[in-house]
């Protein structure tokens, strides 16, 4: 791969639940270390377009490229799905993602949370998972909790382990879903300061979020949907400092 080919091109995406056309010819492209943030009203279609680039939803129309791959598909239209079972396990297991409401599994610890992907999907031997799990918990500031489960971690100690089992997957680019949603707005902060920590160690990034202030922060790009295409893109400075559309510059002052 060269070094400009993007970690994810997503091209003309076109998404419908059953005769609702949700996603309506959207790109996005994300180079490496780049933190692409979405951002619009509920229902605009933020999740969608994560939940198709890492095909846990399919799409219809358009293409998705990871590392410059196209997805292969077989059958067309709503029957439309992807042919390769080794590409998907490949997009998934790179393209790692964090949800609003964590899901953690409540029946393990916290280690073994942080654990399980990387032995059972990658393989990797157990003791070595468990010791980048350790590392990893230490990273997002959990170091102490790895014995405890999941319910009896605050929000903000969940999504941090939520992160660190995303990131010991070892993925090219890490997708965020309102990943401090769920949170009070005193626990927000601590998942906040671990995502501008990842954006500062260069790490790819789509974040969907509407923390306007953390999208503002740790963007590169942000993208305005609006019912399902890209009403503005720019620089976090040129979006929230000099919005063009009235669409967007309401959506700001309703978010303020
Ligand atoms: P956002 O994340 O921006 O709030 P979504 O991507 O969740 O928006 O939703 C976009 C549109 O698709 C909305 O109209 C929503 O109701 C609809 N939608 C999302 N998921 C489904 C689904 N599983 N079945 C039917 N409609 C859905
Ligand atoms: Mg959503």
């Amino acid at each position: 791969m060269s070094e400009a080919t993007p970690v994810l091109q997503i091209r003309d995406l076109h998404k419908a639940y059953a005769n609702l056309e949700v996603i309506k010819g959207v790109d996005i492209t994300a180079h490496r270390g780049d933190v692409v943030s979405l951002i619009g009203s509920s229902g605009s279609g933020k999740s969608t377009i994560l939940r198709c680039a890492n095909l846990l939803e399919h799409s219809q129309q358009g293409d998705i490229l990871f590392k410059g791959e196209p997805v292969t598909w077989k059958g067309s239209g709503h029957a439309r799905e992807p042919a390769d079972p080794k590409q998907i396990l490949r997009i998934r297991t790179n393209l790692s993602m964090v949800f609003q409401q964590f899901n953690l599994w409540s029946h393990m610890t916290i280690l073994q949370n942080v654990m399980e992907a990387p032995v059972t999907v990658l393989g990797r031997d157990k003791a070595e998972a468990e010791a980048s799990a350790h590392a990893y918990l230490n990273k997002v500031g959990i170091a102490d909790k790895h014995d405890a489960y999941p319910a009896q971690l605050s929000g903000g100690q969940q999504q941090r382990a939520a992160i660190a089992r995303a990131l010991a997957m070892e993925p090219e680019a890490l997708l965020f879903d309102e990943p401090t949603s769920a949170l009070d707005p005193e626990l927000e902060q601590e998942v906040v300061r671990v995502i501008k920590a990842l954006a500062e160690e260069g790490r790819t990034m789509m974040i969907v979020t509407h923390d306007m202030k953390m999208a503002r922060d740790v963007s590169d790009h942000v993208v305005f949907l609006h019912q399902g295409l890209i009403e503005e893109q720019g620089t976090p400075d040129e979006l929230f400092g000099n919005p063009k559309s009235e669409r967007l510059k309401q959506f700001l002052s309703s978010t303020a």
